[in-house]
């Protein structure tokens, strides 16, 4: 099983992959997680990347298609994966099926969750308060740039993925576990 998860800043995404793994058996592949750890162990990855992801703006293309062509190389991602925050332009969609017709790979569908913008504000900053500032770029003026580059860079995916007939689109703001069925009701059927 080969997943995207498209959606804004805290629609829940990373939530949702973390239920999907356990259920389909297949490793979730974070370009946020994967970036915040090199931040984190200052990597020279981590250092370019640093003030790029503390404002909101979005890593280059090149850098974010480099982690994901590499990870996707390992032997986990074998059997499946579920992408949560790639890809994130036009550019990086196109580099993944580049990545995917290489290895013979197709995609089985690209989850599209949705929410409105005052839920995610609220979410987010819930978020922040829960984990004790460990993102340094769950704030409000942050977010709300994160919000803009989603729909200026991101949601012109959901046309991209629409007209391959992969689009499933759910609603975000149901409750996690009716979010979970209505995805697991749309790949299944
Ligand atoms: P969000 O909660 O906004 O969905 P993520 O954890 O997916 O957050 O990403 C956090 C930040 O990491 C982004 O705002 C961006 O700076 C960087 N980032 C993550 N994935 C990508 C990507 N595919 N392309 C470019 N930048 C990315």
């Amino acid at each position: 099983m080969r997943l995207i998860l498209l959606g804004p800043p805290g629609a829940g995404k990373g939530t949702q992959a973390k239920i999907l793994v356990d259920a389909y058996g297949i490793p979730q592949l974070s370009t946020g997680d994967i970036l915040r750890s090199a931040i984190a162990a200052k990597t020279p990855l981590g250092i370019e990347a640093k003030a790029i992801v503390d404002r909101g703006d979005l890593v280059s293309d090149a850098i974010v298609n480099g982690i994901v062509s590499e990870r996707l190389d390992a032997d986990d991602c074998k059997p499946g994966f579920i992408l949560d925050g790639f890809p994130r332009t036009i550019a990086q969609a196109e580099a993944l099926d580049r990545m995917l017709l290489d290895k013979g790979a197709k995609l089985d569908a690209v989850i599209e969750i949705k929410a409105d913008a005052d839920e995610l504000v609220r979410r987010v900053i819930q978020r922040a308060k829960e984990s004790g500032g460990a993102r340094t770029d769950d704030n409000e003026d942050v977010l709300r740039k994160r919000l803009g580059v989603y729909q200026d860079q991101t949601a012109p995916l959901v046309a991209y993925y629409s007209d391959k007939g992969l689009i499933r689109t759910v609603d975000g703001m149901a409750p996690v576990d009716e979010v979970t069925a209505a995805i697991k009701a749309s790949i299944d059927h």
